[in-house]
């Protein structure tokens, strides 16, 4: 049962249309909708520099009497006060009131913004007889006061026409000492003092983590019973030795990792986790090869249909017919066909998009699920690829996931760490730069011509009137610093699937050429002649994807490099970039810059919104509930 926010005391037409339009239509809609923050007064009996701009509230004698100035616009009320013997000078707008209400010589509190050098507060609040609340909510409500809206929370409180029930279990309220979720609502909107407010919100830390954690164990893939992976040993050796390179030793670790999973009798679940270009797709590539040699279905899914091409083509190429494999992405024209197969066991291996996760996408023996870049898919997406056998999931990133964050993204999964790069690889030598400079980068765009090698230019937008750094404007000043030079290409979202492959082909097949690109190309393509990487208005983009970005380079032993243009040479977070080349270290600094959401993978819903818990300094708290819940199911069975 609920209570419309209409029925409280005090809630008129005027302001139910303005609470309904900010989503607030029931009583419990309002009670759950908590201050944005908080004013902290300070009682002072003295006041120094130090409180200069301060809000301060002072109790005090009115030594003067007061003063009035009409101006057009407004009515200015001026008096004196003393405290702590030394004569403070009072302003105030527009509050004729006060003319009546107060009175030389009586003695009031009175709350405002003080300044030292002009020896004056201006007045906000004043009082003949209560002492003001030390804590005061600010809900920061469009035409709405604060003072109104306390009113409110309070009318709706007494009435007691609310519908407000506890959501955390028993045991969580008792081992960590919380308050209930009432009382802590209560608290939030009208703090008794600094400790309580403190215990509310530790509360609500709790609750946050709680819901969170809980939501993050339900996508987890429970361990399912089934027989071993049989994969040929042999097979996989001779695969292994086709590549032109050897494995490194972190590879071989984690291709041990998952077959040792594959002679387990239950289904498992593996992060891969390896900064960009440290070689996860031959990983896969492996896992791969050994449970189709093992005469399972497979099934790998990239979030862009080049990219999913891209795999498909590097590594059927090393599977020489042995097993029938296909593309499904939503551009496939024999879809229909590819299904049937799949539910007949005809088609033993398929790369695909997200249209892999189409319901009607139905597999006979699938024994390997593998995701590449799982953060870009939505959470939808992946529970229904998940729900399509009872296979063994590896889950391969690059967006290094900071390690406050993993275990509650990845929970219990095994993880292999992919740290060791493949050999003879040059560090990228990253410059920032301002725009002013661009001669510089030119010049280099030229000489990675004259070496036959080529070049990526990354801006942020498609085209736009507003932002003078975008596709259509970039490519065509780079044709016109370079007239003579042709193998200049374009490619970003608005282009169809055809133009994107035509001008992804052109780049691939030249030997020289220059790709000017919005960031789709920031996950996993892979040109090992790529060795320049132009970042035109790098400062919208965040830490991890220009790290991403500049991985597109620096993907074979010749060295590589990367500009970050900004207009500013004052980015804190260009000049990280620019020294730091480790993937880990940087996606932590994005995770205090930027919150959790961009490593949850929640379609930008929004989904968490975490007003009260810190990431990083609640740590424990994150830790310490998630072993509560795992434990907590594991009693229930
Ligand atoms: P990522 O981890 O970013 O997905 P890829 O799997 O695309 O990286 O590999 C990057 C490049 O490194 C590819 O061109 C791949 O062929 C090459 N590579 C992978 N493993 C090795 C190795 N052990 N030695 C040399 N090159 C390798
Ligand atoms: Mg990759």
């Amino acid at each position: 049962m609920s209570f419309k926010i209409e029925e409280i005391k005090g809630v008129g037409e005027k302001t139910k249309n303005i609470l309904n339009e900010i989503g607030v239509f029931t009583t419990d809609d309002l009670l759950l909708n908590f201050p944005k923050n908080y004013l902290h007064f300070t009682n002072h009996n003295n006041l120094t520099f130090k409180n200069h701009n301060e809000v301060v509230s002072i109790f005090v004698k009115v030594s003067s009497d007061l003063s009035i100035n009409h101006y057009t616009n407004s009515k200015i009320i001026k008096f004196e006060v003393v405290l702590n013997e030394k004569a403070i000078n009072i302003v105030a707008f527009n509050q004729l009131y006060l003319m009546k209400t107060i009175k030389k010589d009586s003695e009031i509190y009175i709350t405002g913004k003080y300044n030292y050098y002009k020896n004056e507060i201006v007045l906000s609040k004043v009082s003949t007889h209560n002492k003001f609340k030390n804590i005061e909510p600010k809900y920061n409500f469009d035409n709405l006061l604060d003072s109104n809206i306390s009113k409110i929370v309070k009318n709706i409180l007494t009435e007691n026409k609310f519908n407000i029930k506890e959501n955390l279990p028993q045991y969580v309220i008792n081992k960590y000492n919380l308050n209930n979720r009432i009382k802590t609502l209560k608290e939030l909107h009208n703090p008794t003092n600094e400790e309580s407010l403190n215990s509310a919100i530790k509360r609500m830390k709790y609750e946050e983590a709680f819901n969170f954690q809980t939501e993050m164990i339900k996508r987890i893939n429970v361990e399912v019973k089934r027989p071993p992976i049989k994969y040929n040993n042999d097979k996989v050796r001779t695969l292994i030795s086709k590549f032109p390179f050897k494995l490194t030793k972190d590879q071989k670790l984690a291709v041990n990792d998952i077959f040792r999973d594959f002679k387990t009798n239950k289904t498992t679940y593996r992060l891969i986790q390896g900064d960009v270009g440290s070689g996860k797709t031959v990983v896969a590539m492996l896992a791969i090869y050994g449970a189709l040699t093992a005469g399972k279905q497979v099934l790998f899914m990239a979030p862009t249909e080049i990219l999913a091409k891209q795999h498909f083509e590097s590594i059927i190429k090393y599977f020489d017919n042995e097993f029938n494999s296909e593309l499904l992405t939503s551009s496939t024209k024999n879809k229909e066909e590819i299904k049937v197969k799949l539910l007949q066991n005809e088609i033993n291996f398929i790369v695909g998009t997200h249209a892999l996760a189409e319901d009607d996408v139905i597999f006979n023996d699938l024994a390997l699920i593998i995701i590449d870049e799982q953060h870009k898919f939505g959470v939808n997406v992946r529970n229904k690829v998940l729900k399509k056998g009872n296979a063994n999931l590896i889950y391969l990133t690059a967006t290094p996931i900071p390690r406050t964050l993993a275990i509650s993204i990845y929970g219990d999964a095994k993880i292999s760490l992919i740290k060791e790069k493949p050999a003879q690889r040059k560090k990228i030598i990253t410059k920032y730069i301002t725009n002013n400079k661009i001669d510089e980068v030119i010049n280099h765009i030229k000489i990675t011509i004259n070496n036959n090698e080529k070049v990526y230019i990354v801006v942020p937008a498609i085209s736009s009137t507003h932002a003078k750094y975008n596709v259509e404007n970039v490519y065509l000043a780079i044709k016109r610093r370079l007239p003579e030079y042709n193998n200049i290409y374009k490619i970003h979202g608005k282009y169809n699937k055809n133009e994107q492959e035509e001008s992804i082909n052109n780049f691939l097949k030249d030997e020289n050429a220059i790709l000017v690109a919005t960031s789709m190309i920031e996950v996993g393509i892979d040109v090992k002649n790529a060795t320049l990487m132009v970042i035109f208005a790098a400062n919208y983009f965040g830490l991890s994807q220009l790290h991403q970005l500049r991985g597109r380079v620096g993907r074979s032993n010749l060295q590589s490099y990367c500009y970050l243009i900004s207009e500013r040479e004052d980015e804190e977070r260009l000049s990280i970039i620019e020294k730091v080349d480790d993937g880990f270290e940087l996606s932590e600094y994005d995770l205090k810059l930027r919150g959790p959401g961009i490593f949850l993978g929640y379609d930008q819903t929004g989904h968490f919104n975490f007003k009260y818990l810190d990431f990083i300094e609640d740590y424990n708290i994150l830790i310490n509930v998630r072993d509560d819940i795992i434990n907590d199911n594991k009693n229930m069975i």
